[in-house]
């Protein structure tokens, strides 16, 4: 099971309890909190903010699309952290993607668990691209 895990509120103890945990995985952007607390920005950590122009529910829909377009052309360090995630998965069984949202917010951490939901591995990159591409195309 992929779940989601909300750091907000995390003493930097706690963050570091977080980061030696191998079942935590951070999706979030830099934070200096986060970095003091030995955590990098994530590969897929969401662009696109949210401001006065981009609510959440449209900052989350350009990041499903810029993702898969990310997974289709082959991007070697996105494809390679969702196989990190999946591989965890497979090895604790429940693992946790963090984010600075609540839980009762949408958060880009849902597109990365459906996509995580439907993904399987294979060999490569190339490989993992046309799998995801033709993926997408079935659900259509
Ligand atoms: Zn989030």
């Amino acid at each position: 099971m992929i779940g989601r895990v909300c750091v907000k509120g995390c003493s930097v103890a706690s963050l570091h309890l977080h980061r030696n945990d191998k079942r935590f995985v951070y999706i979030g952007r830099q934070n200096a909190r986060l970095k003091y607390a030995g955590i990098e920005e994530s590969v897929l950590a969401n662009p696109f903010k949210i401001t006065v122009d981009r609510n959440r529910v449209r900052s989350i829909n350009l990041y499903r699309n810029w993702i898969r377009e990310k997974i289709s052309i082959g991007n070697k360090s996105i494809i390679k952290e969702l196989q990190r995630i999946k591989t965890l998965e497979d090895t604790y069984l429940n693992v946790y993607l963090a984010c600075w949202c609540e839980r009762n917010e949408p958060c880009h951490a849902d597109v990365l668990i459906d996509i995580l939901h439907s993904w399987k591995i294979v060999q490569d990159a190339k490989a993992q691209a046309t799998y995801f591409t033709n993926s997408i195309r079935e659900e259509k």
